[in-house]
C-alpha cells in the first residue's frame, strides 16, 4: 500500500462524509430462474454509498482524494465522454472537499451545444469544462503517465491532481477492493459479479478475494477483449506489485450493441428485474451485469452451486444518451486498438 495512505482500512475520505459504509447486502433474492439454474444471488449495494458520488465511483475515488488532500493539490482534473457517471462524480466528491475541479470533456463539438444533466451537473459543483477532440483525448490518455503530458496539463490547467478516465488508477482499484474485503463470508464456490467499464472496479474486486472464489466482469462496451484484460493486470501490477492468475475474468458477450446502448430486450429485462425485486436497475452498466448473470447461470461460467455476488455498481442517473443509437461520443477503436467508455 502506497505510504501515503494511513490507517485504519478502509478509510473514509476528508470531505466525502465517510459514505454509508459497509454498503448493505441483499438477498438471497427470489428468482425462479436462478433457481432452476442452481444459482444464487445476491446483490452488494455499492449504489446506496452515497447520494452524489454513488457507487464504484465512490471506492475508486477515495484513496485517490485522500492522496490529493494529503499532497497538498487544490483541485482534481479527469477525463471523460458528455454522459461519463466519473466525471460527474469527480465533481461532486471535490466540491465536497473544497477542492476544485476540471473535467477534459471528449468531442470539441460539444462546447457550444446546449449541456446535458451530467454536464450541467458538473458545472454547478464548480467544474471547469474543456471540450478537446477525439483525437487529442485519446492521445492524452495514451501518454497520461508521461512527464511531457503532466507538463502540458499543468501548463493549461495549472497544478492539478490528475485522475485517469473512470478513476482506475492503482489507488481508484484499491478502493474498489473495500467492496470484497465488507464481504466476509465469501469462499470456494463464490463469484463476484461487476460491470466492466474501464476495469478499475474488477481489478480491485479479484485482487480482494479470498481463496477459491472468483471475480467476474461483464464488458459494456464492444470491442474490448484484450485490452481490458490488460488494464486489469496492469492496475494487479500498479496496485499490489503482483497479478492474481484464475482469480477473475471478462465475458465479452454482453454489452448488447456496446457502449451506451440499451436495446428494448435489455431494458425489459431490467424493467422486469427491478419489478420482480424491488430494486432500481442503471441500465448501461449494471442491467448488463444482470442479464449476464442470468444467462449464464447453469452454464460452466456460473455452475450450478455458485452463490453470485452482483454489485450493484451505481444507481439510475437522470439523462441516459439518445436510446436505440450510439451516443454523440461512441467510443471509437483508436489506432492503438484502445476502446474506450465513459
Ligand atoms: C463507471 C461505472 C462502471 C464501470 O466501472 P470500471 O471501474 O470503470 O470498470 C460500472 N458500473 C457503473 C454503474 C458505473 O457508473
Amino acid at each position: 500500500m502506497s505510504p501515503l495512505i494511513p490507517p485504519p482500512w478502509p478509510p473514509s475520505p476528508p470531505g466525502l462524509g465517510g459514505g454509508a459504509l459497509p454498503s448493505p447486502l441483499s438477498g438471497p433474492l427470489r428468482d425462479p430462474a436462478l433457481d432452476r439454474a442452481g444459482v444464487v444471488l445476491r446483490l452488494k449495494r455499492d449504489d446506496l454509498i452515497h447520494p452524489d458520488v454513488p457507487g464504484n465511483k465512490w471506492r475508486k475515488l477515495s484513496l485517490n482524494l485522500r492522496a490529493a488532500l494529503e499532497a497538498g493539490h487544490t483541485r482534481l482534473l479527469t477525463f471523460g465522454g458528455a454522459y461519463s457517471h466519473h466525471v460527474a462524480a469527480v465533481a461532486a466528491a471535490a466540491a465536497a472537499a473544497g477542492l476544485g475541479s476540471t473535467g477534459v470533456i471528449r468531442g470539441e463539438e460539444l462546447a457550444g451545444a446546449p449541456r446535458n444533466a451530467v454536464l450541467a451537473r458538473a458545472e454547478a459543483d464548480g467544474m471547469a469544462l474543456a471540450f478537446v477532440s477525439r483525437a487529442e483525448y485519446r492521445a492524452t490518455l495514451r501518454a497520461l503517465g508521461e512527464p511531457e503530458t503532466a507538463r502540458a496539463l499543468r501548463e493549461r490547467f495549472g497544478r492539478c491532481y490528475v485522475l485517469p478516465e473512470g478513476g482506475s488508477n492503482a489507488l481508484g482499484a484499491r478502493g474498489a477492493a473495500a467492496t470484497v474485503e465488507e464481504l466476509t463470508d465469501l469462499g470456494p464456490g463464490d463469484v463476484v459479479c461487476c460491470a466492466v467499464g474501464t476495469g478499475g472496479t474488477l481489478a480491485g474486486l479479484a485482487a480482494a478475494l479470498p481463496p477459491g472464489a472468483r471475480a467476474l466482469g461483464v464488458a459494456v462496451l464492444k470491442g474490448g477483449a484484450g485490452y481490458l484484460e490488460g488494464e486489469v493486470a496492469r492496475l494487479h501490477a500498479a496496485g499490489w506489485g503482483r497479478t492474481f492468475p484464475g482469480a477473475w475474468r471478462i465475458e465479452h458477450g454482453h454489452h448488447h450493441g456496446g457502449y451506451g446502448r440499451v436495446p428494448v430486450g435489455l431494458a425489459a429485462f431490467a424493467a422486469a428485474f427491478e419489478e420482480r425485486h424491488q430494486v432500481a436497475v442503471e441500465r448501461r452498466y449494471v442491467a448488463k451485469m444482470l442479464h449476464a448473470v442470468h444467462a449464464l447461470a447453469g452454464t460452466a461460467a456460473l455452475p450450478p452451486g455458485t452463490r453470485v455476488t452482483a454489485v450493484v455498481t451505481g444507481p439510475p442517473t437522470p439523462e441516459s444518451p439518445p436510446a436505440g443509437r450510439a451516443p454523440a461520443h461512441a467510443p471509437a477503436r483508436s489506432p492503438g486498438g484502445r476502446p474506450s467508455s465513459g
